[in-house]
């Protein structure tokens, strides 16, 4: 599948690794536990599910009388799958009349993800409208377009500079008279002037809330899983200033670092919901963590 294409470099950094200790120690001590950790947190799942992880598997282990380092591979599977059960996935706005606000920054894959979710929404048969309120970056607005032209879906865009709060209103104004299902809001993401993000994201959910109070909320934070730790630091500087409700992990197909899924999710406690593992519209793909794992260890 796409997906086990995508997540090789991945695999080939975590699952040799664990093999390697799996067969090369004899038995289950500290040292194969260590040796373990170390993998693990190489592979960027972060010290906090790392220790989770390894926590339950030692449950795990004793439990089952587990004597044959070889034996505790299906274990350690299974306690990563636990480890990944974060919240509930819920996408409901595949269900209701909502608001999708999607947040980060520049080059993570945000616009992209924009566009590629829109032409999903739109192939169920969705009505969805875009705001491009990323107004900071002129190319932003173009991007957008195409791809909204691309699913035939409507845009609601500004000029370069103009008030992000205004598009948004007049994308809610569209989104009423148009009977949307979904309307999707492109924000500018400048994370290195926190109190200005928060002021700007502040105003938008305002406009929201007094324009279009029926609708659902969703907010989706995209990272660029490339970036590793970054990415994690970017999500823990983001839920400072926004209550997210779901993470999309982009360029998951060229990196060895598709473990941050893990450590995001354990850090923030909220699910990732969408992976991209390439940049047609079906590379982006509802993320189910049984099938990231069983992917991994393929
Ligand atoms: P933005 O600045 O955050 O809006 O980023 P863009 O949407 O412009 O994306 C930046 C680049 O990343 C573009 O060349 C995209 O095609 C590429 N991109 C986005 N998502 C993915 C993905 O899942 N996989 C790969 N390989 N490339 C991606």
């Amino acid at each position: 599948s796409r997906l086990v294409e995508g997540l090789t470099k991945t695999r080939d950094n975590i699952v040799s690794g664990i093999d390697s200790v799996f067969h090369g120690f004899s038995k289950i001590d500290d040292e194969f536990y260590e040796e373990l950790e170390e993998i693990l947190i190489m592979g960027d799942l972060g010290v906090k599910a790392t220790e989770s992880i390894l926590d339950d598997l030692r449950e795990k282990v004793k439990a089952n009388h587990v004597k044959e380092p070889a034996e505790c591979k299906q274990l350690l599977i299974d306690s990563i799958k636990q480890q990944m059960q974060v919240g509930e996935t819920a996408y409901r706005f595949e269900e209701e009349t909502s608001v999708v606000l999607v947040i980060g920054v520049n080059g993570v894959g945000k616009t992209t993800t924009v566009g590629k979710l829109a032409g999903k929404l739109k192939e169920q048969g969705k009505k969805v409208v875009i705001a491009g309120a990323d107004t900071f970056r002129a190319a932003a607005g173009d991007q957008l377009k195409e791809w909204a032209d691309r699913s035939g879906v409507d845009m609601i865009g500004g000029t370069e500079g103009a008030d992000p709060g205004s598009v948004v209103y007049d994308a809610t104004a569209a989104a009423k008279a148009r009977n949307a299902d979904v309307l999707l809001v492109d924000t500018a993401g400048r994370l290195h002037n926190k109190k200005n993000l928060m002021n700007e994201l502040g105003k938008i959910n305002k406009i929201l809330e007094k324009e279009y109070p029926q609708a659902y909320r969703e907010t989706l934070v995209v990272l660029d899983a490339t970036t590793g730790q970054n990415a994690l630091v970017q999500a823990k500087e983001f839920s400072d200033v926004a209550k997210i409700s779901g993470i999309v992990l982009t360029k998951m197909d060229g990196t060895a670092k598709g473990g941050i899924a893990v450590a995001i999710q354990a850090e923030l406690g909220v699910p990732v919901k969408y992976i991209g593992v390439g940049e047609t519209i079906d590379d982006l793909q509802k993320f189910d963590p049984d099938e990231f794992v069983n992917a991994l260890f393929d």
